[in-house]
């Protein structure tokens, strides 16, 4: 069947759709609200179930050299104690940290090397017959992904007009450059901290660069942005029980403030000549640290998917069928994992530790979402 494709966002989802359906000689164009690519700096972890589909797309190597491998997770308590640990990055299984700036701008470059273009500056709201954009230039095309993000308009106009649902939660983010690691041992893996209604992330993006993520439940209703940022007397105060030090730490450098926001997964996620991946299709909470593995997943799928049927509604049904059921349950697992993480009652907190320092449950928790062969699952279908 011969395709072509008009992508709405060059975030995550649509720069690697773009580079899927390059190499699966599917034209396509790129249409981005903003001006140039997205710099905004933030720490991001991309787990082997997207690493792995990164390597077969040719993406991987490069990135390997801009981010960073830790060699463990380490649960601790709010004021710093170990509670358990276990291994990441064994054999070829790679688990990368880094900032997602560098891994917008690799994708975005790898598009343009394999002769895609992303035209800026075009705020994609109207659509003809459903595949073609009615103002400016545009390609003819035959189908639309909508990756246009969370506030998707695409999902608004022809799937669900629902906004998107304010988690109950809020995230402090900060990136502290030229720095050493606040813990002196294992200051270079994943530091996982759990607290009463709250938790904190730490890792490395790079030499000398760490990354934290603050989360705090909060019944303030606050936007979903990138750049808006808090004051450290704020931050302080909404950490106030924790480990005072590393508190200190981290409020000094920048912190930007941001409103979790979430969006349910459809039961279907195409409609006529449309598909919709990433977070437009289902943004998550980010406990499991899935939003952009399960986006780079989705993008991999559909031109994979694309490429073999022949029919469009052959596509879109096994779209579906290997789609929908996995981000459900990830998603449902998402917020799952936020109860487990925010234990407030003295008594669960100390099972909860208990079980997590003498089995490894921890692991287990995330082991199949990790392990998961997308490839192997396409083949089982098509
Ligand atoms: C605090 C936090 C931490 C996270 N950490 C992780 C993590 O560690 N690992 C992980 O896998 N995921 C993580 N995520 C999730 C991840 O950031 C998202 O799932 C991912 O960015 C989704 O990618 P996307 O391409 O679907 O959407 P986006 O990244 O939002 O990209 C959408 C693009 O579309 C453009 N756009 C929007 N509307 C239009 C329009 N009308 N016309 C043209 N262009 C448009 C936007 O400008 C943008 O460039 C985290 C999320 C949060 C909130």
């Amino acid at each position: 069947m011969s395709q072509k494709v008009s992508i709405i966002g060059a975030g995550i989802s649509g720069l690697t759709a773009g580079i899927c359906l390059s190499k699966k000689n599917i034209p396509s164009i790129i249409y981005e609200r903003n001006h140039a690519i997205s710099d905004v700096s933030a720490g991001i972890n991309l787990s082997p179930n997207a690493t792995n589909l990164l390597k077969n797309i040719g993406v991987l190597e490069d990135l390997i050299s801009l981010g960073h491998q830790p060699s463990n997770v380490i649960f601790r308590d709010h004021k710093g104690n170990k509670i358990s640990s276990y291994a990441l990055n064994m054999g070829d299984r790679y688990f990368l940290t880094l900032n997602r700036n560098k891994l917008i701008g690799l994708l975005y470059e790898k598009y343009k090397e394999l002769g895609g273009e992303v035209i800026f500056n075009r705020n994609v709201k109207d659509f003809e017959n459903d595949c073609n954009l009615s103002k400016g230039k545009s390609i003819e095309a035959n189908m639309i992904f909508g990756c246009d993000g969370i506030n998707s308009s695409l999902r608004a106009k022809k799937f669900n007009p629902k906004s998107p649902l304010f988690s109950g939660f809020i995230a402090w983010r900060s990136i502290k450059e030229f720095s050493t690691p606040f813990e002196e041992n294992n200051g270079e893996d994943i530091n996982f901290y759990l607290g009463p209604n709250s938790h904190i992330v730490t890792y490395p993006i790079g030499e000398k660069i760490y990354s934290a993520t603050c989360i705090i439940k909060s019944s303030d209703w606050i936007d979903e942005s990138w750049i808006l940022e808090g004051s450290k007397v704020e931050f302080k105060y909404d950490f106030k029980d924790w480990n005072n030090e590393l508190i200190t730490y981290l409020a000094d450098s920048k912190l930007y403030k941001w409103g979790i926001f979430q969006r349910s997964p459809l039961e279907s996620f195409s409609t006529n000549n449309i598909f919709l991946l990433g977070d437009s299709a289902h943004a998550m909470v980010p406990f499991l640290g899935q939003g952009s593995c399960l986006a780079i997943e989705d993008s991999y799928c559909l031109a994979e998917v694309l490429d073999k049927k022949e029919s469009n509604d052959d596509a879109k049904k096994i779209f579906d069928d290997l789609r929908i059921s996995r981000c459900k349950n990830i998603y449902r697992r998402s917020l799952i994992q936020a109860k487990l993480n925010h234990i407030s009652n003295p008594i669960l907190t100390f099972l909860r530790n208990k079980l997590l320092s003498h089995l490894p449950i921890a692991d287990f928790m995330v082991r199949d979402i990790h392990n998961y062969d997308l490839d192997s699952e396409i083949k089982k279908i098509i």
